[in-house]
């Protein structure tokens, strides 16, 4: 099932020895990169550290070796992250779910839910009433008008399906300009669309069918999903999901201006008087460190590992920023089932099985309700959790009510009996999260990766902003669900503590004060030029939405920014 986009990224690539631009990291913000240099005419090399794959590599679709035992992401007795806890004290070894190391980076894997960050998000302080006095929230040095046209480029570049303008009132969903339409109708709806409507709308609320990078017809090349339902954590074998690889690198490496080299893992970025000269890496662990020149670097790692890098390389920090200020969006999730609605009638009603997130509510992104401390809140994906699952992850997920979570011999055959025979919705809470100086990212000084490298180590308290945001955003569709005849049966608001999150920004933050960022508004570094990261390190705070079309967004504008001397 080779396409023409995984074609020319198996390709032999020209090998480019003196660079006008090195990226690091092919996913997200280097892929995309890739592009936007190429496509000016610059000659580029691209340093992975993971392997090439393709879509064959995703085949067969085997659940416990790709889900269950997390097959495509770094195993966390190699490569763990270290998490201090909310005091600092503890030392837990994590796994680093949210990190697919290979070329194409997350994007080979992501569940490719893809809003747009928005006004709410970038001015936070005017829609943030009673800031918490202990955190750092600041507006972004951009306004989303800024952003608008690389919103649109983004969404036409990896093909986004959707609908604009569902609604009347164009604030339930993420605004977009008059007469601006996706390049791509929405993806099929799930059976249970239209009574989660009618019961939201009851209650003054609108869900809509939020924007997927995953092609609802042939896109690209490309061809239209097939609902087989392996989604998140799972390869797309067939390419109808986009990633960096099947939309932006392709594109990049048809130029013959960009050099693509798996297997190449940056040990340090090069710089002297405050100029970027190159990065070391090596080509395997153990491996000796070589040398790569060129005057402009730009870094999409992943903010962690973004820091991290920064870290190991002593870029100047005179003002003890880096590493500050990570965030993870503030979570919540509930699950509910109704037996009035037998799978949602399925037979007669057709249920994509995506796993699929493709319905958004958004009418809490403000929240107006007086006598609640609450203003800046968040977005609902809506899930079934029955019927677009994975067999073992329905298994593993069953569920008799918060006093009994799993279940298991002839209580999980009756479980199972019984959820064919109704229907079930879960709620996953996307919101804003407190910036905390404190919450940070800094080196262990015990454990190394296998490329000799100290592993970060992050410190992580979620405010109670964040947990009474959770609690609130949750009960509130729950009393919605409830209403309509449902019986809840799982609810997880968000803890104090957080060891990772696939979520996360800050640590790098972008603003025009040196005194109070890492990077400038371009995303270039304060202190030493020709250096610029790409990731969601520059994010100055969390926003309430999955951030990797902002991220593209930001990509492109910087990009046109970037001026290799
Ligand atoms: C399961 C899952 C589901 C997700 N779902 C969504 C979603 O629905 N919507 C959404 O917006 N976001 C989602 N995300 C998050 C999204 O994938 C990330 O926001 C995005 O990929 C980040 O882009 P990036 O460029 O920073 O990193 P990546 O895309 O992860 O790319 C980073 C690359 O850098 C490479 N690298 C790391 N260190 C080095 C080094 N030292 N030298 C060379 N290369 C290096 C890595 O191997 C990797 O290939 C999801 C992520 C996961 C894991």
């Amino acid at each position: 099932m080779t396409t023409a986009a995984t074609a020319a990224t198996t390709a032999a690539t020209p090998a480019i020895d003196r660079p006008d631009v090195i990226i690091v990291g092919s996913g997200c913000g280097g892929g995309t990169a890739a592009h936007a240099l190429t496509a000016r005419g610059f000659r580029v090399v691209v340093l992975e550290k993971g392997p090439r794959k393709t879509a064959e590599d995703f085949l067969p679709l085997d659940e416990l070796h790709f889900l269950t035992r997390k097959g495509l992401i770094p195993t966390v007795d190699i490569a763990p992250q270290i998490y201090a806890g909310v005091d600092g004290k503890q030392r837990v070894a994590v796994e680093r779910w949210w990190e697919a190391e290979m070329v194409g980076g997350s994007t080979m894997i992501w569940d490719a839910n893809f809003p747009r960050y928005t006004r709410e998000d970038l001015e936070v302080l005017t829609y943030l009433k009673d800031v918490p006095k202990d955190a750092s929230m600041v507006n972004w040095p951009w306004t989303y008008d800024q952003f608008q046209p690389y919103f649109e480029q983004a969404e036409h570049l990896w093909g986004v399906s959707g609908k604009t303008r569902q609604h009347d009132h164009h604030a339930r969903q993420e605004p977009t300009r008059d007469g601006y339409e996706f390049p791509m109708p929405p993806l099929r709806p799930h059976a249970s669309t239209e009574f989660l409507m009618q019961a939201f709308g009851k209650a003054g609320m609108k869900p809509y069918l939020g924007a997927r990078a995953i092609n609802s017809q042939t896109f690209d090349s490309r061809p239209a999903c097939s609902f087989c339902g392996y989604n998140q954590f799972f390869g797309c074998a067939v390419n109808s999901r986009a990633s960096s690889v099947n939309t932006v690198l392709a594109r990049a490496l048809a130029t013959g201006r960009c050099d693509l080299r798996p297997g190449h893992c940056v040990t340090r970025l090069v710089h002297d008087n405050g100029r970027v000269r190159g990065v070391m890496y090596k080509t395997c662990p153990g491996g000796p460190e070589q040398f790569l020149g060129a005057a402009t670097v730009l870094v999409s790692v992943q903010t962690i590992q973004s820091a991290r890098m920064f870290l190991i390389s002593e870029i100047p920090d005179p003002n003890k920023l880096i590493g500050r200020y990570l965030t993870y969006h503030t979570k919540g999730n509930a699950e509910l089932s109704f037996k009035n609605k037998p799978v949602w009638d399925a037979g007669a009603a057709y249920q994509p099985r995506t796993a699929i997130g493709s319905l958004q509510l958004r009418d809490l992104y403000v929240i107006d309700d007086p006598g609640v401390p609450l203003s800046k809140g968040g977005k609902f994906s809506i899930y079934d959790p029955y019927t677009c699952t994975t067999p073992i992850r329905q298994i593993k997920g069953a569920s008799l009510g918060k006093d009994r979570p799993n279940v298991w011999g002839t209580e999980l055959v009756d479980y199972l009996r019984e959820i064919r025979s109704q229907g079930g919705v879960s709620f996953s809470f996307t919101g804003e999260a407190m910036s905390l100086y404190d919450n940070r990212v800094e080196l262990d000084d015990v454990v190394r990766d296998p490329w000799g490298l100290p592993v970060a180590k992050t410190y992580y308290r979620h405010h109670e902003y964040d947990r009474r945001l959770a609690g609130y955003a949750l009960d509130r569709v729950i009393q919605v669900m409830t209403d309509a005849g449902g019986e809840l049966r799982r609810y997880e608001a968000q803890a104090e503590a957080n060891p990772g999150y696939g979520h996360v920004h800050g640590t790098l933050r972008a603003g025009v004060d040196p005194g109070a960022s890492v990077l400038d508004a371009d995303c270039q570094s304060h202190t030493v030029k020709g250096l610029y990261v790409l990731d969601a390190a520059f994010m100055p705070t969390a926003g309430a939405a999955n951030p990797s079309l902002t991220l593209i967004a930001n990509a492109l504008r910087v990009c046109e920014r970037v001026s290799p001397s």
